[in-house]
């Protein structure tokens, strides 16, 4: 299994770190190690001093797939979470001032913690949906999808022109501004949101999780759940 992960997705995140951007998707790639499923906490690791989140909507392969369009692409998704690409700043701009690949800033082990997957909501495939990150409590990111640069059907093609894509493989599609240091013993947990109400907009601590659906679907309550949950821990 292989993440692979698109860089400077959002214009405004982008701007934050002074870079420009970019014409075509920045993709790189974190290995299976790299993954902590829920439950299983992320390190802090000893090589940085700034350890950075960065909250993004991850897809979850389910087919192989290679050469996609963008009217087929969606077929190759067969559910979504959210996770954090763990990135150790410090590191990533010592590989960025020499021109070197970002892999060990980006894809050691434990920096991809992801949350439960659920199923597609309609909503992302046509309007997009908002997603949402607290740090101990306190919202650090609010996002949403149709601010994406390159959308994900377009990012599914550009990816599968170079990777043929395996059943398992996850795709990080980019994070939204606020990204943030984190510390030992912080606590992430994050959000899709039916919409960027201003109710959602004004207040800074999580929203009260709808249950889980049970029987049919419902497509509101797939969009206010905690998929999420994740402490951080001295490496
Ligand atoms: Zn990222």
């Amino acid at each position: 299994m292989t993440c692979y992960c698109i860089g400077r997705n959002y214009r405004e995140h982008a701007k934050e770190l002074n870079n420009p951007v970019p014409e075509r998707p920045i993709v790189f790639s974190k290995p299976a190690s790299a993954v902590r499923l829920p439950g299983q906490g992320a390190p802090y690791p000893p090589f940085t001093r700034d350890l950075h989140f960065e909250t993004e909507l991850v897809l979850r392969v389910g087919m192989e797939a290679r050469k996609l369009s963008e009217s087929d692409a969606w077929q190759a998704v067969d559910a979504i979470t959210l996770g954090l690409d763990l990135t150790a700043r410090d590191v990533q701009a010592e590989c960025k001032e020499k021109g070197h690949p970002w892999e060990v800033a980006k894809a050691w082990d434990g920096s991809a913690p992801i949350g439960r997957f659920v199923d597609v909501p309609e909503a992302l495939r046509t309007d997009g949906v908002a997603f949402a990150a607290y740090r101990n409590g306190r919202r650090v990111q609010l996002g949403h999808t149709a601010d994406m640069l390159f959308p994900i059907p377009a990012l599914l093609v550009y990816l599968t022109r170079f990777f043929t894509l395996m059943p398992g493989d996850l795709v990080f599609t980019g994070t939204p501004s606020g990204v943030g240091p984190v510390q030992s013993g912080d606590r992430f947990q994050a959000f899709l949101l039916p919409e960027l109400s201003p109710n959602g907009m004004q207040s800074d601590a999580p929203p009260e999780a709808l249950p889980s659906p049970d029987g049919p679907k419902s497509e509101r309550a797939l969009l206010q759940q905690m998929l999420l949950d994740v402490e951080i821990q001295e490496g």
